[in-house]
């Protein structure tokens, strides 16, 4: 979480970033026109609320739920004058909502199509290969190569199946009830 934090720009990194822009196109290019056309590439531009102003104001508006929310609802970085010097464009409810839902929703997928890829199913007609149970979440993949607990494959290894686009691994396609009972054979 911290780190995908870390590569998100922020207003105040978009602010430097045109800035320093500005200033090699002025470097590099002499003359009228080119003089002209920085002008207008600054017209152009939409204005950027600076970040004193935000922080005059006290509020600043997500970009997600286009609601004005006081600076504290949003991920900022303060100098040691106190002075803000960063602040994210969504709010921190925003924020989070969009990493949940994001991560779960790409989990989920990859899972379902590694059961669908090695239960050689179609969507809607996944079921357990012993019971015939047809809950999604109640199913797993069984890793025929172990007589133990390794055999569940976890949410980690559907993620290494979906990278590596499906190894040739015999697995079996069964519910958590089933895969119990299988285990308990197995110990006996
Ligand atoms: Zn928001
Ligand atoms: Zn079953």
């Amino acid at each position: 979480m911290k780190k995908r934090k870390a590569k998100e720009r922020t207003l105040g990194d978009r602010e430097q970033e045109l800035r320093i822009r500005d200033k090699k196109l002025e470097k590099q290019s002499k003359g009228p026109i080119a003089k002209r056309n920085i002008e207008k590439r600054r017209k152009h531009r939409k204005p950027l609320c600076s970040l004193t102003k935000i922080q005059k104001r006290g509020t600043h508006s997500c970009s997600a739920c286009k609601e004005e929310k006081p600076v504290e609802s949003f991920y900022a970085y303060y100098d040691n004058a106190n002075k803000l010097t960063k602040i994210w464009p969504t709010c921190i409810l925003c924020d989070r909502k969009k990493h949940r839902t994001g991560r779960s929703s790409t989990l989920r997928e990859r899972r379902l199509s590694c059961l669908l890829h090695y239960g050689k199913a179609k969507i809607g007609k996944l079921k357990c290969s012993s019971c015939g149970h047809k809950n999604t979440d109640a199913l797993v993949l069984f890793d025929l190569r172990y007589k133990n607990e390794k055999a569940l494959i976890t949410l980690k290894v559907y993620k290494k199946l979906y990278e590596y686009k499906y190894p040739d691994i015999k697995f079996k396609l069964i519910c958590y009830n089933c895969a119990h009972a299988l285990l308990y054979s197995y110990k006996k």
